[in-house]
């Protein structure tokens, strides 16, 4: 069993990655698993150098060890980083691409909706040279129903056209592969075969075992998913670090304890543990 923690290191990380962390990591000790850390950092408009030095500080202040991956900034930098993976990224783009699967469109949210016959414009127009920095989509077919059996055996089906109409895959202005495309790539090169995320991750595992059949990556299909509740606060609205909440650095600034979220996620861990091997 080999399972990954995945942050992204555009802000400081709060109680909901601790969440996610902390079942990951009890879940992977208690079969015997390896756990690998993987630090998204693709998108260097907003990764910054104290959010990287961040995981490992809330890592170390969780007590979670990871077996593989980077130990620190510089050995992220050095040997983990996701640009030093982007010719395996371009690879699978033009890989899609040479399928047909992708179209260029510049489009607006709005002007997305622009549809004839349930299919938007730039899908059907026909295309030559496309100007750099154009971003491309994903051509999601109508009625594209992904379905899976979660590790506890509860049924998943997704309506992916509905859920996340033709995603970018290729960026606007600086060509970036999209989260999903380097998602999938590292799960697949790093041979990780369970993925514990929160539910607000649904669309993007449906998208991701989209993409992995588009390319014959059958051993995707073979990964065991579960999607866990986002960490609410006391008024239920979900936690983001854009929302501004209470981050970990805060927490530990203020001398708390990581205790109280420890039991909460050995709690959950535990009976999601029993709903697997029962
Ligand atoms: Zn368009």
């Amino acid at each position: 069993m080999r399972t990954r923690i995945a942050p992204t290191p555009s802000g400081y990380l709060h109680v909901g990655n601790a969440f996610n962390f902390l079942v990951t990591a009890e879940l992977t000790t208690a079969f015997g698993g390896t756990l690998v850390l993987r630090i998204d950092d693709l998108d260097q408009e907003r990764v910054r150098t104290e959010y990287v030095e961040d995981v490992f500080r809330s890592l170390e202040w969780l007590d979670i060890r990871a077996d593989e991956g980077p130990s620190g900034p510089e050995e992220l930098r050095s040997r983990w980083s996701q640009h030093l993976r982007m010719d395996r990224y371009e690879h699978f783009v033009q890989e899609l691409r040479r399928k047909g699967q992708l179209y260029p469109c510049a489009c607006s949210r709005s002007e997305m909706e622009r549809h004839e016959g349930g299919v938007h414009l730039c899908r059907t127009e026909e295309f030559g040279s496309v100007p750099l920095g154009t971003p491309w989509r994903l051509s999601v077919p109508e009625a594209c129903s992904i379905h899976w059996v979660e590790w506890d055996g509860v049924q998943q089906v997704i309506a992916l056209d509905t859920v996340l109409p033709d995603p970018v895959m290729v960026q606007r202005g600086n060509g970036r592969p999209a989260y999903q495309i380097a998602s999938l790539l590292d799960d697949l090169d790093m041979g990780i075969d369970h993925i514990i995320r929160g539910v607000d991750l649904i669309p993007s595992t449906a998208c991701q075992l989209h993409l992995a059949r588009l390319i014959e990556r059958p051993a995707f299909h073979g990964v065991r998913f579960h999607h866990h509740p986002l960490a609410m606060d006391a008024t239920g609205r979900k936690l983001s670090k854009s929302a501004g909440d209470a981050s970990l650095k805060a927490m530990r600034e203020a001398g708390r304890s990581p205790e109280p979220m420890k039991e909460r996620a050995k709690a959950y861990t535990d009976r999601l543990i029993a709903c697997i091997i029962a």
